[in-house]
């Protein structure tokens, strides 16, 4: 054939093919059934996004000739079904599964209608990680270069921003000063609690409660954790008692209003 018809047959081609304005084209969340059903409007969709971006590899293949060498999807060794659809090859043609399973439909990862098919996708399976929605993805379409294509949908969701954000770090105040004590030895500057209570064994089928009283030294930030029987001001001096026996007597003793600990007080005063 001359050069100059053929040019001309490229040309009525080119003007059949009518355009789309892809930005009114919406996927929804709720149109997910419909793509996994792969139904008659979504395959149109399809058909149309390969006519525009691999016309050349659909007029090889309509011919029954295989695609360039230097195309983009020799690596995919496309197949054109009964419909004109390019849909993705492989060597698993004889697996057990379902034809939509192991061809499904190619759709170029430049083309909007990708973006839009990964977003709903995306915002399907509740912004979940890049490797599951690109596995959820790729059992309605074969997108090219897929994982990027759903990586940028992830850097560009708000949602997933807003997940991804490191909490702010708290401004704290200066140390006081019974903190920076480092000169003295060790719980000279104490402070205390109790926690509890706890069943505690103290024969065979027998019980009682116990509660912890729990020292900390407010330099070192070592701890002397002992028991007691109540959460009275006369076990709680006992307790004392033990920690001045050990490490000496506290300079200053910080403490809640506990009413042991208030008690205690009132007694030390006396
Ligand atoms: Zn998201």
């Amino acid at each position: 054939m001359p050069v100059k018809e053929e040019m001309k047959k490229v040309k009525v081609h080119q003007a059949t093919v009518e355009k789309t304005d892809w930005t009114q084209v919406k996927i929804g969340v709720e149109d997910w059934p419909h793509l996994l059903e792969k139904d008659g409007t979504f395959l149109k969709l399809d058909k149309k996004c390969q006519e525009e971006v691999y016309a050349a590899d659909l007029r090889r293949l309509q011919k029954k000739k295989s695609v360039r060498g230097d195309s983009s999807l020799v690596s995919l060794a496309p197949i054109l079904d009964e419909d004109g659809l390019l849909r993705l090859g492989g060597r698993s043609s004889k697996a057990k599964l379902p034809y939509e399973v192991l061809h499904p439909p190619i759709i170029p990862g430049s083309h909007p209608l990708a973006s839009t098919i990964a977003k709903a996708c995306h915002e399907k399976f509740t912004h979940a990680g890049t490797d599951f929605v690109l596995a959820q993805l790729r059992q309605v379409v074969w997108v090219t270069r897929g994982r990027s294509v759903v990586k940028k949908i992830r850097l560009s969701c708000l949602q997933c921003m807003k997940e991804r954000s490191k909490p702010g770090i708290q401004l704290m105040a200066d140390l006081p000063a019974c903190r920076l004590d480092y000169e003295s030895p060790a719980f000279t500057q104490t402070s205390v609690d109790c926690f509890g209570p706890f069943e505690c064994e103290t024969s065979r089928n027998r019980t009682k409660k116990v509660w912890g009283c729990l020292f900390t030294c407010l330099v070192t930030r070592a701890l002397y954790v002992t028991t007691v029987e109540s959460i009275s001001t006369e076990d709680f001096l006992l307790a004392l008692r033990q920690l001045v026996a050990i490490y000496g007597r506290p300079k200053r003793l910080w403490l809640d209003n506990g009413t042991n600990f208030v008690g205690a007080e009132r007694e030390l005063r006396e």
